[in-house]
């Protein structure tokens, strides 16, 4: 089976088939499947190789409504409950590159500030570029001495006739090369995260330069180290009030781990779908793959991960749409996520041999992005620190 030729997706992961699942969903689902397969998948590999994205690609997401999926109308969003944005996640994991998606979608991670925090003004001037495809948007957080603490960061901006000078660097950022609106997480007060805020950077802000980096997966989206020196912040690009950026970081990767966990389902069942064509297909020993026990006991177990991840995936949704914030158990399923990913992602190449290691499939890009979900938007014993303290066990 060539990489272009793609299994059909398996009945039993069909998230329309949840309770509380709608037509307009299973309509959102078909245009979203049909776009994947006809603008993005056979590409996935071209773009992976190239470490890029066409700027194309993002007007057309737009056009389908995906660029502004979730956001106000006002903006040039489309509003939807977190069921749609699962299905989003799941049916865009279906081409079996990360980099694609995390490209496309990176301005997802640094919508939430600009929404929240910013000015008519700003939000005027950034929301409807992104949600048109028009713009590409970069969130940054993480230091080069260290992202998990986001507390301790030291890029500083101090107040300046006007606004703000801005100095220190980023690294690891998602469209670091390519966006043209980032927002920015700096210090602005004393230690600690009482002293963080956030502000609205712009591409050709003199003072702001860019450096791209190499990765182990996620070719096709571009990630960048980027440095501050002495650019001007506009007093009206604060985001929120000065020295309260911290809850604005906090909150904000919620919505990033929850996408991430949703990403992760769609990779895991990727690999079910190719191990198991695979399997009906590969003879060894006279007999198909699949038609050895442990084999197929194998794909059990993977389909045995998978399914409550979408469960508490689905139930989270729910809890979302009905105003709940669970903080504590977004955590647990972005951690979980990433494991049931890791775990599909090795027993899938195992099925599928020497074949599995090649490049150009959907299996072999996905295992080796296991590690940036399970790293990206909070490693997992962060996670699980965070769980312990919001689901009250200290
Ligand atoms: C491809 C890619 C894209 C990314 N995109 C972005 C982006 O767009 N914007 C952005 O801001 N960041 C981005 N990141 C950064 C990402 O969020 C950080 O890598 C992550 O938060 C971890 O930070 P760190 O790498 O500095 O690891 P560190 O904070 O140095 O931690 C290293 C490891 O130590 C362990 N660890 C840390 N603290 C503890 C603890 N308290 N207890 C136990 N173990 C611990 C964890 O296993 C962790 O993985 C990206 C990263 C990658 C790889």
């Amino acid at each position: 089976m060539s990489p272009n030729q793609l299994p059909e997706p398996l009945d039993f992961f069909d998230l329309c088939k949840l309770p509380g699942a709608q037509e307009h969903h299973r309509a959102f689902q078909a245009s979203l499947r049909r776009f994947v397969s006809q603008e993005i998948t056979p590409h996935a590999h071209e773009w992976d190789e190239a470490g890029e994205v066409p700027r194309d690609l993002f007007r057309k997401a737009a056009a389908i409504g995906l660029q502004g999926l979730s956001y106000p109308e006002e903006y040039g969003g489309t509003p939807c409950d977190h069921l749609t944005g699962m299905i989003a996640a799941v049916e865009l994991a279906r081409c079996g590159a990360g980099g694609i998606n995390a490209s496309l979608r990176s301005h997802t991670i640094m919508v939430q500030p600009v929404l929240l925090g910013g000015s008519e003004e700003v939000r005027r001037k950034v929301l409807p570029k992104l949600f048109a495809g028009e713009a590409i948007g970069a969130l940054g957080i993480t230091e080069p001495s260290g992202g998990s603490d986001v507390a301790q960061l030291t890029t500083r901006a101090t107040r300046c006739e006007g606004g703000w000078r801005l100095n220190g660097g980023k690294i690891f950022i998602t469209s670091g090369m390519r966006a043209d609106f980032y927002v920015i997480a700096a210090r602005t007060g004393g230690p600690g995260g009482s002293g963080v805020s956030v502000f609205l950077v712009e591409r050709d802000s003199p003072g702001f330069t860019r450096q791209p980096l190499k990765k182990m997966g996620w070719w096709a989206s571009d990630t960048a180290a980027l440095h501050f020196d002495e650019v001007f912040i506009p007093e009206g690009h604060l985001l929120g009030t000065e020295n309260q950026g911290f809850s604005i970081v906090m909150n904000n990767f919620n919505a990033e781990r929850l996408g991430m966990a949703a990403g992760a389902l769609g990779y895991a069942q990727v690999c079910v779908e190719e191990a198991l064509a695979w399997a009906r297909e590969r003879k060894t020993f006279g007999q198909t793959l699949i038609s050895h026990q442990v084999v197929r006991h194998k794909l059990v177990r993977m389909i045995d991960e998978i399914l409550p991840l979408q469960s508490h995936l689905a139930v989270l949704a729910q809890r979302l749409d009905a105003g709940e914030k669970p903080v504590g158990e977004i955590s647990l399923v972005k951690a979980y996520a990433g494991r049931v990913m890791r775990d599909c992602a090795d027993t899938a190449v195992q099925i599928l041999g020497g074949s599995g290691f090649m490049r150009g499939g959907r299996v072999e890009r996905i295992y080796r992005e296991v590690k940036v979900m399970m790293i990206g938007g909070g490693a997992e014993e962060i996670l699980n620190e965070l769980a312990a303290r919001k689901l009250g066990l200290v």
